[in-house]
């Protein structure tokens, strides 16, 4: 008979088979014992809730009911019977328990009690395991096949872009070397500089920071592609948003201009949000509970307006606010954290770079909203993105949302060849090399538009949870690579 007869307990409780003989298997969660029965809470991952198990020491010998303790895996049949306590409507009387997997209850770092979010951080190959990242996961899952349900419906294609590529889309330069020549002791030109012929690409490479130009590449043969791959940025910056390697979700569509790529995105990010909320349920309600327990430790002005689903519901139902980057020049200008030097970097006059904190105050005090911004000054933005009427500013958009800042980085690109070349001149991006993507241009271009959206803070919006580091099962940030 094959091993994996069980039933999951999602399938249990959903369907409460009273009378019916299963089996069920997964990891205790607790264990309580009088002299007359054994109560065991199991958790097999398929849910957030745990099932209850009723094992009677005439029919489970002591032996085995020891080792069914926090931790351990077991393989439990049993009838399933009307619940007798409250809340669940049905729960197993054990007839058999098999321990698949013992767990020293005096070793086992995971205990009943509650654990700190960066303890479980130094313990992420076993965080999964409880309440908190079981549901961060399940909801990190459902979001993910949104995305693919969302653009399939659509008929937009996905395209697999290189992870490896000899190109730094925003050229900012902060890229992991790929390479193969010995560190210690590469090969030399005669200049004495690395003699990257000699490596195993014959040239320079790196992790990528984008699929954007190979992915308008594809939009300018199939019209509506996304991308959904790990991207990586050696930046040094250990805050709650950033990480170094993370997942990104890049539409990229001919024929779209500024506003329609705004159109877009806006309905992508309610359309997920709102299969969180239809799909997600049991974790959601868990992990607003969470964080309203967490907020408890904090000042009463810093403490949210709404809990977590009445948050999501806002953004799925309500107009995002649009707005230039000039508009929100002159509201920071106004603003009182401006005003009264508040800000780390105050704003002094149009052609700042926006930083989280007026990022944040945008949407979290003055419009309480998430807020389009656009047409940003070209100076700091990318050399693609198409250049508007005025001469100054170019079609760029950043979505922001409340507790996390810029979600979406996107933009109308810019198509017409001259104005490309000349910006990259401008810029001192080698056009010699690009010559692949200026291709586009030359033969067939077309208006197109896209964008990027950062998964990892799409999952920290949803599940309400504060550190990136929590949402992705393995981080990796300055200095930390474990696991
Ligand atoms: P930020 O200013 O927050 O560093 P960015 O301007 O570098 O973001 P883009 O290059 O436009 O971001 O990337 C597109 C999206 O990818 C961002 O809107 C964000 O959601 C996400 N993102 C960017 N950098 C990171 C990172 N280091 N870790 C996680 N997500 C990121
Ligand atoms: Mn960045």
């Amino acid at each position: 008979m094959a091993f994996n007869k069980r039933v999951k307990i999602k399938t249990l409780l959903e369907q409460s088979p009273i009378g019916e003989s299963v089996t069920i298997m997964g990891w205790v969660r607790t264990r309580r014992s009088n002299k007359n029965v054994s109560f065991i809470a199991l958790n097999d991952g398929s849910i957030i809730t745990n099932y209850q198990v009723v094992a009677d020491p005439n029919q489970i010998s002591e032996e085995i009911l020891k080792k069914c303790a926090t931790g351990a895996c077991l393989k439990i049949s049993g009838t399933v019977v009307e619940s007798q306590g409250s809340g669940q409507t049905s729960e197993l009387h054990a007839n058999s328990i098999e321990v698949l997997g013992e767990a020293d209850p005096e070793k086992y770092p995971l205990q009943p009690k509650k654990h700190s979010l960066e303890f479980l951080r130094e313990i992420a190959h076993l965080r999964m395991r409880t309440n908190t990242f079981g549901a961060v996961f399940r909801v990190r899952h459902a979001l993910a096949f949104a995305v693919h349900q969302y653009f399939n419906d659509k008929g937009f294609f996905y395209i697999h872009t290189p992870i490896i590529t000899a190109s730094d889309a925003e050229g900012a330069g902060e890229t992991f070397k790929v390479t193969t020549l010995d560190i210690g002791n590469p090969p030399k030109t005669e200049d004495g500089s690395v003699d990257f012929k000699q490596d195993f690409f014959e040239r320079e490479a790196n992790l990528t920071v984008s699929g954007q130009l190979e992915g308008e590449l594809a939009a300018l043969a199939l019209s509506e592609i996304y991308t959904f791959g790990p991207t990586f940025r050696a930046e040094n910056s250990n805050t709650t948003r950033h990480l170094a390697e993370f997942w990104m979700i890049e539409p990229e569509m001919a024929f779209y201009d500024a506003e329609d790529n705004a159109d877009l995105a806006e309905d992508f990010l309610k359309y997920l949000i709102n299969y969180a909320i239809e799909n997600c349920q049991e974790d959601l309600k868990f992990l607003e509970n969470r964080l309203l327990d967490e907020e408890k430790s904090k000042p009463a002005d810093q403490r949210s307006e709404m809990g977590l689903i009445e948050k999501l519901k806002f953004v799925a139902e309500n107009d995002f606010v649009r707005i230039t980057y000039t508009e929100a020049i002159d509201i920071l200008k106004r603003s009182k954290p401006n005003q009264k030097k508040k800000f780390q970097y105050l704003i002094e006059e149009w052609g700042a770079d926006l930083q989280s904190e007026h990022e944040r105050y945008l949407v979290e005090k003055h419009f309480k909203k998430p807020v389009i911004l656009t047409d940003y000054p070209k100076e700091i933005k990318s050399f693609y993105m198409r250049q508007n009427e005025d001469g100054k500013t170019v079609a760029a958009m950043d979505i922001l949302f409340p507790g996390i800042g810029e979600i979406v980085g996107g933009s109308q690109r810019e198509e017409r060849m001259d104005l490309l070349v000349s910006r990259m001149e401008e810029l001192g991006i080698p056009t010699d090399e690009m010559w692949w993507f200026l291709d586009t241009r030359r033969f067939g271009s077309t208006p197109h538009a896209g964008f990027g959206l950062g998964f990892e803070r799409m999952v920290q919006f949803v599940t309400g949870m504060g550190n990136i580091r929590d949402v992705i099962a393995f981080p990796r940030t300055p200095g930390n690579a474990e696991f």
